[in-house]
C-alpha cells in the first residue's frame, strides 16, 4: 500500500472527519475547505494519479462519482447543485498522490474557469 496522508486516514493513523466509508472508498471533509461543503472521496485501491488508472479500474472512479452524487442527495443539495473535480499532477494542482474526487457545494460556485 502507498503511504500518502490519505492512506494514513484510511488506516486511522491520523484523524479526519469521515462522512462515508465502505469497502471500496472513504469520504471525509477537506481540511482546508474551498466551499461550505468540501468532501474528498478517496478509493482504497492504490492509484497515484488519473494517469495511472487502468481501463480495468473504471469502477474505481465510477464508485467515487456515484458516492458523491448519493452524498449530495442525502445531504439535500443535489437539486441546488455541486461540482466534482479531480486534479492531476502539477498543472492540475494535485498535491496528494492518491487519486481523489473533490465534491464542493453549498453556494453558487460560478462557471468553472471564470
Ligand atoms: P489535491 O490538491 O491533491 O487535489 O487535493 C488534496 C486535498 O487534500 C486538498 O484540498 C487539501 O486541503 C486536502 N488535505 C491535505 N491534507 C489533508 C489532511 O490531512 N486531512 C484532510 N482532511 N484533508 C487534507
Amino acid at each position: 500500500m502507498s503511504d500518502t496522508i490519505f492512506h494514513k486516514i484510511i488506516r486511522r493513523e491520523i484523524p479526519a472527519d469521515i462522512v462515508y466509508e465502505d469497502e471500496h472508498l472513504i469520504a471525509f471533509r477537506d481540511i482546508a475547505p474551498q466551499a461550505p461543503v468540501h468532501v474528498l472521496f478517496v478509493p482504497k485501491t492504490d492509484v497515484a494519479t488519473l494517469n495511472d488508472l487502468k481501463p480495468s479500474q473504471a469502477d474505481v472512479i465510477g464508485r467515487l462519482t456515484l458516492a458523491a452524487a448519493e452524498y449530495a442527495r442525502q445531504q439535500g443539495f443535489a437539486e441546488d447543485g455541486y461540482r466534482v473535480v479531480m486534479n492531476c499532477n502539477g498543472h492540475g494542482g494535485q498535491t496528494v498522490f492518491q487519486v481523489h474526487l473533490h465534491l464542493v457545494a453549498g453556494a453558487p460556485l460560478g462557471r468553472f474557469g471564470t
